[in-house]
């Protein structure tokens, strides 16, 4: 006889205060200058060190991941364009948006036409400085809003970008909660953003958040593994040094674009079937609010890695609303304004639901399957017969039913159209009888 342990996830705090909290921490890493290396992303795995003891890795410039090798890393230190007077016009000291991420140093007087061969603005956008990275191109560049480029008329300007690029390292964050099963659920977040807030300071807050609640909790069914990473060559780089332990992975999310006012958005998985969808649209189809689920297409964030086809793993993305389909997105717009405490707290209720199903989900096996048995003699059946079923007994019904070692609960959930708190409550009740055990 397998023991099946139900687990009732304890919160310090209630979902509106970890929506606070995590504003809270969006509002501390905001003026940090991330890339995909450098202090600044450095500087953003200790402060989330201080929640719980993140295994910081670092990889060395020029180690070969894949297809790809680890670039140099990238510090800057000051960046202004100047005019011939002294005066500064742009200053990396207001807006670490201001230059092109990854610049090369430079200190030079341009004539104002080769100036603006390396400027970026958005016209439509007069207002905003939009955000701009060169990785793996050697160039320099710098990003302003349209009224302040509309007031470059020298024929000179001075630029100087205070740069370095060299060999070095590049940082990522590994976190895992070990559970009685070594199943794992993986939530992976970008960190290479600097002062962009719902792209992508509030995944890496609302990761945070989970990963304090499940490392709180005294026992847990399942593993589950955090991962602080850049995007594209820092989730390369984690598969790479990973490959012998993937196969644990039973579902994941990558959390992204987590804390605008837009609905939950669920991307799918790149196979037909996939655990991660059953799981996360079972919450959105049961929480009753508004969203959206998209296909699985090979652009976006870092499930573009974690699907692609050497790899396979069953991992889709939750977010609100997707990258490119805001208009603040990647500019300075995408500031402490547009994300929002009610929606951090939003999506990690969301998060949370999926993360319960992934805990007690399990395969019974109805122990008394010859015709219905007897609930009333256990105390599980109504009184009085003659009116309409009730919802819980319906319940049981259900589970009984379909526990034919055949049928997770999640299954049974979905063909009851019950919700899974339901069908948990039911197989709970069941569970402490004769008449239920767990496969193995
Ligand atoms: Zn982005």
């Amino acid at each position: 006889m397998n023991n099946h342990h139900w687990t009732h996830l304890k919160l310090d705090h209630s979902i509106e205060e970890m929506g606070e909290i995590s504003y809270s921490l969006i509002e501390r890493l905001y003026p940090l200058c991330r890339s995909i290396t450098g202090e600044g992303t450095l500087e953003t795995l200790k402060i989330l060190n201080e929640n719980f003891d993140l295994n910081i890795k670092c990889v060395a410039t020029g180690t070969q991941v894949f297809d790809w090798n680890i670039p140099k890393e990238w510090n800057i230190r000051e960046a202004y364009i100047e005019s011939l007077s002294g005066k500064k016009i742009i200053d990396f000291k207001h807006s670490n948006l201001h230059v092109v991420s990854y610049s090369y140093p430079v200190d030079k007087v341009v004539p104002l036409a080769e100036l603006e061969k390396h400027l970026h603005s958005i016209p439509e956008h007069p207002d905003w400085i939009p955000y701009r990275t060169a990785y793996y191109n050697e160039t320099w560049g710098f990003c302003l809003s349209e009224k302040q480029r509309q007031t470059l008329q020298d024929e000179h300007y001075r630029v100087c970008i205070d740069s370095d690029l060299k060999d070095g390292h590049l940082h990522y964050g590994d976190y895992f909660i070990p559970g009685e099963s070594r199943d794992e659920f993986l939530i992976f977040t970008h960190i290479c953003h600097p002062s962009l807030c719902n792209d992508n300071l509030s995944g890496i807050a609302i990761a945070t958040q989970l990963a304090k609640i499940l490392s709180s909790q005294t026992s847990l069914n399942k593993s589950y593994r955090f991962v602080f990473a850049p995007a594209t060559i820092g989730s390369i780089t984690w598969l790479h040094q990973n490959q012998d332990s993937l196969h644990n992975i039973r579902a994941g999310l990558v959390l992204a674009v987590a804390g605008d006012a837009g609905p939950l958005t669920y991307k799918k998985n790149r196979n037909k079937e996939c655990y991660t969808d059953q799981l996360v649209e079972h919450v959105l189809a049961a929480n009753g609010r508004p969203y959206k689920t998209v296909a699985f297409s090979p652009y976006g964030y870092d499930e573009r890695q974690f699907c692609s086809p050497g790899i396979n793993l069953p991992i889709g993305s939750l977010m609100r609303t997707p990258n490119g389909c805001y208009p603040e997105y990647h500019t300075s717009a995408d500031n402490l304004g547009l994300v929002q405490p009610e929606y951090l707290a939003d999506t990690i209720s969301a998060y949370l639901d999926v993360i319960n199903i992934f805990e007690n989900n399990a395969i019974f096996l109805n122990q008394s399957p010859f015709g219905e048995p007897q609930l009333g003699k256990r105390g599980l059946y109504r009184k009085t017969g003659g009116e309409n079923i009730e919802r819980s007994i319906l319940a049981k019904l259900w589970v009984l039913n379909l526990s034919d070692g055949e049928h997770s609960l999640l299954e049974i959930a979905e063909r009851a159209n019950m919700h899974f708190s339901e069908i948990q409550v039911a197989a709970e009740e069941l569970y402490s009888t004769d008449l239920l055990e767990l496969t193995t």
